[in-house]
């Protein structure tokens, strides 16, 4: 922890002084990521700090973005499931110091407007605003001048970076940085959709439709939360063996059998919670007709822009089912991300498991190649081993 104590110059005027940090940027999608050498401002606004990225997930949004799927202004650094060291705090920063450990999270916060004021931070009306808002200059730019952006705000395939305060909360450091980076986006997903969101109850059944980094989660919050049948559906043997391992208590392979019927063989009638993590028209069908009359299916996978789902009318209405769009497991991180790395350090959270490759920065289009083979948990590029 010493050597970061002493690694905090901040310049004093904007854009005056930058260092040069290696980074993933994307300048056209779809395409493929190009690494090249950026330069970050050494200065920092009173509410930001300067991590130095020790880990970062490859997420199926960031995926999304490569193929122009979900549009993003270009370029930009992808990547936004981070953890690192606090190498400097602007002079507001109160949450962090220099030194912790941080995770990062999108789902970042104004504190002031009306869904913060309701206690849904993950719904901030103001998130957008929360770069640099009086655009000084830009955090990151290419040699040329040319500003290049962050993803989510966060843009966390790159050595060192410029994050607000209000995206990144202390971890405890016994967890190790290539999966705390986990706990700010797949595992708080799932986590805070069956916790925050559906509110899952001890004796409850619960089936997720997906099974990658954030399916994973939802299976093994369901058991945290006392789920008496978690049935987990996707396509393969492989994907099935490791939901089992993460607590499912049943699982469907949807390439052999309709998981609709299957579902409904398990508990006639239908369980109480289904979740697509999908995020496609097919799937949420399906997860609609998981549920029992009056329960509630839910969407966690972010569809590609222009997904559209049709819904059988007259089912929702006389069955009383409901269809719900869910943001980032409705979380507020700084409480969320805590917990669930004090879960993981009692053993009862896996973390070790849903890293299925360790990758390095330059491999980063390796890494959304495996995961587009769709047999990856989940791919950390890992930046700094210390
Ligand atoms: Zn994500
Ligand atoms: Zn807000």
């Amino acid at each position: 922890m010493t050597d970061e104590l002493t690694l905090a110059p901040v310049a004093d005027a904007p854009g005056a002084t930058r260092t040069p940090v290696q980074a993933a940027v994307l300048s056209t999608a779809p395409g493929r990521l190009q690494v090249e050498e950026l330069l970050l401002d050494d200065w920092l606004a009173p509410s930001e700090v300067r991590v130095r990225v020790r880990a970062c997930g490859l997420c199926h949004s960031d995926l999304h973005m490569l193929e122009a799927e979900l549009p993003v202004p270009l370029p930009t650094v992808v990547g936004h499931e981070v953890s690192g060291v606090v190498e400097a705090v602007g002079s507001d920063v109160t949450n962090v110091a220099v030194g912790d450990a941080v995770v990062a999270c999108l789902s970042m916060y104004c504190g002031r407007c009306r869904a913060c004021g309701e206690g849904r931070t993950f719904l901030c009306e103001r998130r957008n605003d929360l770069g640099r808002a009086e655009r000084p200059a830009p955090r990151l730019v290419r040699p040329d001048g040319e500003a290049v952006g962050q993803v989510a705000g966060i843009g966390g395939l790159v050595e060192r970076t410029i994050l607000h305060a209000n995206s990144v909360v202390r971890v405890a450091a016994e967890v190790p940085a290539d999966r705390a980076g986990l706990l700010g986006c797949a595992v708080l997903t799932g986590y805070g959709s069956i916790v925050h969101a559906a509110r899952v109850r001890a004796g409850e059944t619960v089936a997720v439709i997906g099974c990658g980094g954030v399916g994973l989660n939802l299976v093994q919050s369901a058991v945290l939360a006392g789920a008496r049948r978690v049935i987990a559906v996707d396509l393969g043997a492989a994907k099935l063996e490791t939901a089992r391992r993460f607590g499912a208590t049943d699982v469907i392979d949807a390439s052999e059998t309709d998981p609709v019927a299957a579902v409904q063989a398990l508990v006639p009638g239908g369980v109480d919670h289904a979740f697509d993590v999908v995020g496609r028209a097919a799937t949420v069908t399906q997860a609609l007709g998981m549920v029992r009359a009056g329960s509630t299916a839910y969407v966690v996978g972010i569809p590609p822009v222009g997904e559209q789902f049709s819904l059988m009318g007259i089912g929702m209405v006389t069955q009383a089912k409901g269809l719900r769009g869910l943001l980032m497991g409705a979380n507020h991180f700084p409480r969320d991300i805590p917990a669930l790395a004090e879960l993981y350090l009692q053993d009862r959270l896996e973390l070790d498991a849903l890293v299925s490759s360790r990758i390095g920065l330059g491999q980063a289009n390796e890494g959304f190649d495996l995961m587009r083979k769709g047999e990856a948990a989940r791919v950390v590029a890992v930046l700094d081993q210390a």
